[in-house]
Formats: C-alpha cells, structure tokens, sequence
C-alpha cells in the first residue's frame, strides 16, 4: 500500500534528511517508527503524504505517485490520509465541533452527513458532549484526541501520526495508543512515530527505525 524505493530527501541548503530508503508497508498494517530527533520521522511522514516530495526515488501509495500526480487530483487523493502532525493547529476561534468538521468542509461533504459524522468522530475519542466548547476549555490529552477526531472524522484508509504520544504520561500514551488500534481494527494502515521506543514494545508490533536518514536493524 505504502511502498518506498530509493528514496533520498535532502532539503533545500541541508544535507540528506533521507538516505535512499526502500520499505514496504501493507494495507491494514499498523507500523511504528522510532528515532532519535532529526532523524527523518516527519520526513518521511511527509512524503508518503505527498506533502514533500523525494529528490530522487520514488514514493507510491496504492500504486500511486503522489510526486507526479496532478494538481487536480490530489484533493482525491489526500482524502484517503488522516493527518495528527504538530503543526496541524486547533483553531481557538472556534468550537471544538468546527473543528473537527474541517476536513468535511475541505472535501465538500454532504450537509446532512456532517453532522453525524463529527459526532461520531468525537464518540469515538471519548470527548462526547464537549462538541461546543471552545477547545481552550479541554486538557492537553483532550486537545490531542481532539486532533484524532479531525484526523479520522473522513475516515481515512490511512492515518499518518507525527509523535502523538509526546508530552503525554505513559498511562495516557498508551490510551493513545490503544485509540489508534482500534482503527487498526477497522482496517485503517497506520504509521505512528515516536522517538520513545519502549512505548512501541508492548504491542508486538512493526518497528522502522531511523536513524540519520536511514533505516537499522
Ligand atoms: P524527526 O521527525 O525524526 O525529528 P525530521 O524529519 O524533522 O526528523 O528532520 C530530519 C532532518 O531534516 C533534520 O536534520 C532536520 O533539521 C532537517 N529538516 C527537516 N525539515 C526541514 C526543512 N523544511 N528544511 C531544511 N531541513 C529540514
Ligand atoms: P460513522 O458514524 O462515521 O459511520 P462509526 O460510528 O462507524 O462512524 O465509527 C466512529 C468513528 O470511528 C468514525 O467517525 C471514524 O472517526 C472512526 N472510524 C470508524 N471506522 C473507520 C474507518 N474504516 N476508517 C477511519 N475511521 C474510522
């Protein structure tokens, strides 16, 4: 589903962010990604979401190359991605139901289905009845799942999650986590990064891990 040959990224004036990577991930698969900071982990996120593109090798998503896809077609395709990134902001302007609803609006989506939707979107994150708070009002771990909840309300076949687990204690990480493998259940693909490992150990799962750009045992 996700498939990386020979990709190299090096930022404009920087070295080599990515060092001629290859790997595969399967549909439905839920994979972490360690690594120290600086050592590619958004990078690499980026690129499987065609937000940078490779300098050389070639990114492809369902069979996909999101470098050489045209502009008309990329609101298609980024529909199929649930992004939880730290610069994805909540906006304060607004409750925590417009912002949840964003993606739907980005998309265009049929009127009568937003509303059950977002809701639905925000049960699932356990923050019910908080739709019309300003986000300001919810603790940091709410405004976090208030991120999922805007990362999965079009539901996305596959959520890509810069750090999610930063900031948090371990208990609550792990209540992170367990949310994320409940869309593993439903069949969602997942690459969840973390530059702490030993959160990932205990759920047997996949472990890339980089380090300088490239991948280690
Ligand atoms: P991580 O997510 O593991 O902390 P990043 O992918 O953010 O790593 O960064 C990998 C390397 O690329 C670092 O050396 C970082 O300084 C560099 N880098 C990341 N983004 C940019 C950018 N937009 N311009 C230049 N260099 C960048
Ligand atoms: P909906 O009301 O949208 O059909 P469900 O009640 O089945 O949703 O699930 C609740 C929430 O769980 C959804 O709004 C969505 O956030 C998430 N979810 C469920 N299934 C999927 C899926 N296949 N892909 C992505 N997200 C999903």
């Amino acid at each position: 589903m996700i498939q990386f040959q020979q990709v190299t990224k090096r930022y404009p004036g920087g070295l080599d962010a990515l060092k001629g990577l290859s790997m595969d991930i399967q549909p439905g698969e839920l994979v972490f990604l360690a690594g120290h900071s600086g050592a590619g982990k958004s990078t690499l996120l980026k690129l499987i979401a065609g937000i940078e593109k490779p300098t050389s090798g070639t990114v492809l998503v369902n069979g996909q190359n999101l470098a050489r896809a045209s502009r008309g077609s990329l609101p298609y395709v980024r529909r199929h991605f649930g992004l939880i990134f730290q610069d994805h902001k909540i906006l304060f302007d607004r409750p925590v139901y417009d912002n949840v609803k964003l993606p739907l609006d980005i998309i265009g989506f049929d009127g009568r289905e937003v509303k059950r939707r977002v809701l639905a979107a925000l049960d699932k994150v356990g923050l019910s009845g908080k739709e019309k708070l300003n986000p300001i009002a919810l603790s940091g771990g709410e405004q976090q799942r208030l991120c999922i909840a805007r990362a999965v309300v079009h539901r996305p076949s596959i959520l890509l999650a810069d750090e999610p687990t930063a900031n948090l204690d371990r208990d609550y990480a792990h209540d992170i986590l367990e949310l994320f493998k409940s869309f593993h259940q439903v069949g969602v693909t997942l690459v969840i990064s973390a530059h702490d490992e030993t959160l990932m150990a205990d759920y047997g799962r996949r472990i890339l891990r980089l380090k300088n750009g490239q991948f280690t045992a």
